[in-house]
């Protein structure tokens, strides 16, 4: 079939996930081939290295075998098995063991999922599950952080705050209810570690007490926000919230979707301030993306509550057909061993600290505010005066200029709608392709610059 073809059946049947419909029937597909360690190349032969690692999820890197062996031997040996009946399979049952030891403190408790949003969907449904049957039905509004992104799964969508997730649909709004994020670039109240960790924690309190603790049910946060534009809070800042939840008597929810699996160096996020919430969810990174996967990794005490105080003989009435898919438990161990003994984790850390100084050095260039990054998870927000920190106007259409712009120079990344690329790039990658991710950036960012429509709303370069 030739990719003609194949371009016109995708504009007649294939809708694509967050996509704006028109727009995509005017565009057209772009139709992957092939990969391989950091690299991709479409269907034209055209070779890009993934500076977004799919979709921030691609940790391991394309192409390895022995994780296409693992989901052959599962496959061939037993495609499926379900979790219902109390029927279980060798991988899932190892996974979860796996998990348990991998998350901090008492997480020791697995539900799996399909991927992030079911994942969070799971939180939130054992979360009203766990108040209900513990004597707290009160207990029902959820905090996230505004910019944070959970999924668009009907419940989760409302803990996500990003206003395209929100527009045109109906959520529960009167359960939803937001905190400041730790966006030091951006934060009113001074861009000091202090003050931003004091930002939030005391957006957390205010929220609290304006509800009544007796109503709030939990706090959903994730370490790094991802999709809300990459924001980077201060060290210090987790351990303040998770501390500040505890104290509120309100659940604490880490959301590692993207943040998990070495993304930030260590395998979670959590660990480097030695946080441990009362849930983790996690997915993405998981499976790195050979298989979808998704996993909710409970704490003892609410893991406890449900299975002593649920209506006797009665069903936790929360499940999937493909909970626990043994395929893709299969190839999550082998991930896993991939990390740990195949030195995908250790190799992260080590270029993760050479790719945040070699991004930094792009903070020279007119259209970039600020570079943050935290191992290989990084943000560059772009705009058009580096000093009053103002945006280029809609019309410059930058983020559809970037785009273009990288996958002509060969690099993919994120080009967020309001100026921030996101950058995510394998962990297997070398310090020779992090300087190329670098090299085509740079190049992307000067040719986008030259454009007429961006040369005439920047208002840096004139005045250099
Ligand atoms: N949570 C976070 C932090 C995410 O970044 C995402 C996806 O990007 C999700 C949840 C949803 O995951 P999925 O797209 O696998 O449903």
């Amino acid at each position: 079939m030739t990719v003609n073809s194949l371009e016109a059946l995708d504009r007649r049947h294939w809708v694509h996930p967050v996509a704006n419909w028109a727009g995509h029937e005017k565009r057209g597909v772009t139709v992957m081939k092939s990969a391989k360690g950091a690299f991709i190349t479409d269907a034209d032969g055209h070779e890009l290295i993934d500076g977004f690692a799919g979709l921030w999820c691609v940790n391991v890197g394309y192409g390895h075998e022995s994780i296409v062996e693992a989901a052959a031997r599962q496959m061939r040996e037993l495609p499926y098995a379900t979790g219902y009946f109390s029927f279980g399979s060798e991988p899932t049952i190892r996974l979860a063991a796996k998990l348990a030891e991998l998350t901090p403190g008492d997480l020791d408790h697995i539900y799996f999922s399909l991927g992030g949003s079911d994942a969070v969907d799971s939180a939130l449904r054992l979360i009203q599950f766990y108040y209900n049957v513990t004597g707290r039905p009160t207990k029902k509004a959820i905090l996230s952080l505004e910019r944070g992104y959970h999924g668009s799964s009907s419940t989760g969508a409302g803990v996500t705050a990003l206003p395209a997730f929100h527009a045109g649909f109906d959520f529960p709004a009167h359960v939803h209810h937001y905190v400041t994020p730790p966006y030091a670039y951006r934060n009113p109240t001074g861009s000091g570690d202090a003050a931003v960790i004091a930002a939030s924690v005391a957006s957390l309190r205010a929220k609290v007490a304006e509800l009544g603790a007796e109503n709030v049910a939990a706090f959903f946060c994730e370490p790094v926000i991802g999709s809300g534009g990459v924001i980077v809070p201060p060290k210090g800042w987790l351990r303040a919230m998770r501390e500040t939840a505890a104290e509120l008597d309100i659940l604490f929810v880490a959301d590692e979707v993207i943040t998990g699996f070495g993304r930030t160096g260590p395998m979670f996020a959590c660990e480097a301030e030695g946080v441990v919430p009362d849930m983790m969810t996690m997915a993405k990174g998981l499976t790195s993306g050979y298989a979808p996967l998704g996993a909710l990794a409970i704490g003892e005490t609410v893991y406890r509550a449900i299975a002593d105080n649920a209506p006797a003989g009665g069903p936790v009435g929360h499940g999937y057909t493909y909970s626990g898919h043994p395929v893709s438990a299969a190839v999550a161990l082998e991930v896993l061993r991939l990390y740990e003994e195949g030195g995908i984790l250790a190799n992260g850390q080590r270029v993760g600290a050479y790719f945040e100084e070699r991004l930094a050095t792009l903070a020279d260039h007119p259209l970039v505010g600020e570079v943050r990054a935290r191992g290989l998870l990084a943000g560059i927000e772009l705009v058009a005066d580096k000093v009053t920190k103002e945006k280029l106007p809609r019309e410059a259409k930058l983020p559809d200029h970037l785009f273009a712009r990288g996958y002509a120079n060969g690099v993919i990344f994120r080009a967020f709608a309001d100026d921030i690329i996101g950058l995510a790039p394998p962990l297997c990658c070398s310090e020779a392709e992090i300087d190329l991710i670098i090299s085509r950036l740079r190049k992307t960012l000067d040719d986008v610059m030259a454009l007429p429509e961006v040369a005439a709303a920047l208002k840096t370069a004139k005045a250099a």
